[in-house]
């Protein structure tokens, strides 16, 4: 059997697995239903398997208690995703089983093991999503290379890492549950992320809502009934609207038969009437891409080309809105493959790069290296063989919680580290010295929030606090001496918080971590656990 390694684009609604062949070339590994994307929905049929997939998503219909969709929304966020048979299920453990189904289905379809792995995620996940999809690969019984953004692997696929020159990309990704916007400073050598903005909740299930709902108003119209759908014909309509959708990105016009209430209507359904019944979920896209763009031109990087990315790109509004709005053609290539192929060269990168020979030669054998080697050549692909650095941006910003005005003695958060700053080694220091406030305080409470707000100063909320530590003071400190906070990020996105007393040069040191991250023990048991599933 030869050996491969492979990407993984976990998405939203929708997931993929692609590897490089003994060509160069990436191609998509199709499920055993025959299609190059599968549905990121998992359905508890019995207590010993579970259905993943296309079938998963239309028994939603039947069992809509046992069956879990946009689990992605979930990662890093909640410890609860479904309740099945008395056990609560984890949002890793049900993504453990996407991926076993594209995993499993992959083995069987070119007959070889699927192991290594690159998984993505969107550019915003910060540490504890990035932690959970990482540790969902661990229970699907997989070795996770790397975890990588997106938009990164998208611009790995569509070469923009093979130009020696520097250039400015702006990645559109409108999926089916979010919209991600990214720009990215590239060349052969180095991918920086300059900036990413979204809307995690908006994507093409929106222009089903409004394709469903102009359906709807048509069928009730032309069949005066006004009463409402039932379930069972709401969720039958939104499947018809997805598949009318996709058909008008081809076609202008197509009949759509609506069934409800015991009768069926057929409307014809035009993509100008599509397109205007969605222009406002449009302009919203748009309205993320200027503040992203106006992001990067205050850094000094000015937009060369957009790539197009998430399936619903294919809808032709999107190339025509971008190509009006900023005069230039965007690239389209199977914007719904191109991450997990992106991720499939990545995976390549990564595996032959953390090998003592840079370039394996079979007929060398290497007896401190049991790693096996690729049946890839990899000066034949874009790579070269060569490592590349990704330099990242933060996902997030840090703040800390203090008294601006000591006469309200209003507490408010200031941001030490911003959403978007850049992280050149991969890390980021940030330090701020701040006053005491009373004589003779005992102590300072440093409260740390992590959140999306990018201004120096906002209001205290609770919901992003994410830990204190608790800075013990020596006597008789006068009100106004100094403190210094440094706040440390590094690339795996742990926060190390250091406070320290400059009058006395004592220190606290605090690593803060979201509650979310599922601990190690966990992980191991879900993955033995979980193996007595079935994944359909
Ligand atoms: P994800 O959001 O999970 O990353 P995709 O990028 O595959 O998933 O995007 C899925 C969305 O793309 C769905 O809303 C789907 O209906 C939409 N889509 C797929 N093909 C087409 C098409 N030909 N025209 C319009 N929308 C499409
Ligand atoms: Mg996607």
């Amino acid at each position: 059997m030869a050996k491969y390694v492979y990407g993984i684009d976990l998405g939203t609604t929708y997931s993929c697995i692609a590897y490089v062949d003994e060509s160069g070339r990436a191609n998509v590994i199709k499920n055993l239903e025959g299609t190059n994307t599968t549905p990121s929905v998992v359905n508890f049929a019995s207590p010993n398997q579970v259905v993943v997939g296309q079938v998963a998503k239309e028994n939603a219909v039947i069992d809509p208690r046992n069956t879990v969709s946009l689990v992605k929304t979930l990662m890093g966020k909640s410890n609860f995703a479904i309740s099945y048979n008395g056990e609560d299920k984890s949002p890793e453990e049900v993504s453990a089983y996407i991926l076993r189904k594209l995993a499993e289905d992959a083995a069987k379809e070119i007959d070889a093991e699927v192991k290594d792995v690159v998984i993505t995620c969107p550019a915003y996940f910060g540490t504890a999503e990035r932690t959970a999809t990482k540790n969902a690969g661990i229970i699907a019984g997989l070795n996770v290379l790397e975890i990588i953004s997106e938009p990164v692997a998208a611009a790995i696929y569509y070469g923009c890492t093979k130009e020696s020159e520097e250039k400015t990309i702006l990645v559109y990704d409108l999926g089916g549950g979010t919209f991600d916007v990214t720009i990215m400073s590239i060349n052969s050598e180095k991918i920086e992320i300059i900036c990413s903005d979204g809307d995690h909740d908006l994507g093409g299930k929106d222009w089903d809502s409004a394709a469903m709902r102009y359906l709807a108003d048509e069928f009730a119209s032309q069949k005066s009934y006004n009463g409402d759908l039932d379930e069972y014909a709401q969720q039958d309509l939104r499947l018809k609207a997805e598949k009318a959708k996709q058909q008008l990105s081809a076609k202008e016009k197509t009949p759509v038969i609506v069934e409800a209430a015991g009768e069926r209507a057929r409307i014809d359904f035009s993509r100008e009437k599509f397109d205007e019944i969605t222009s406002a979920l449009l302009k919203s896209t748009i309205d993320k891409t200027d503040s992203a763009i106006a992001v990067a031109e205050q850094r000094g990087f000015k937009v060369d080309e957009i790539l197009l990315v998430g399936g619903s790109t294919r809808m032709p509004q999107v190339t025509n809105v971008l190509e009006e709005k900023y005069g230039i053609k965007p690239k389209i290539l199977e914007p719904d493959e191109a991450v997990a192929k992106g991720a499939a060269i990545h995976a390549v990168n990564v595996y032959i790069n953390n090998q003592p020979n840079v370039i394996p030669d079979p007929s060398i054998p290497d007896p401190d290296n049991s790693v096996e080697s690729l049946p890839i050549d990899p000066m034949m692909m874009s790579i070269g063989g060569k490592k590349r650095a990704i330099v990242v941006a933060t996902t997030k910003s840090f703040a800390i919680e203090v008294i601006v005005d000591k006469k309200t003695r209003e507490p408010k958060c200031c941001n030490m580290i911003i959403k978007n700053d850049p992280m050149p080694d991969g890390s980021i220091t940030v330090s701020k010295t701040f006053g005491t406030v009373d004589t003779g305080q005992g102590e300072v409470e440093i409260t740390v929030y992590e959140s999306d707000f990018m201004d120096e100063y906002f209001d205290v909320d609770e919901d992003y606090a994410i830990g204190t530590a608790t800075l013990e003071l020596p006597e008789n400190l006068p009100a106004d001496s100094p403190i210094e906070i440094t706040f440390s990020l590094n690339s795996e996105g742990i926060l190390e918080v250091t406070g320290k007393d400059l009058t006395s040069n004592k220190e606290i040191h605090a690593t803060m971590q979201s509650k979310y991250i599922m601990n190690s023990e966990t992980v191991e048991e879900l993955k033995e656990k979980s193996k007595q599933m079935a994944v359909m």
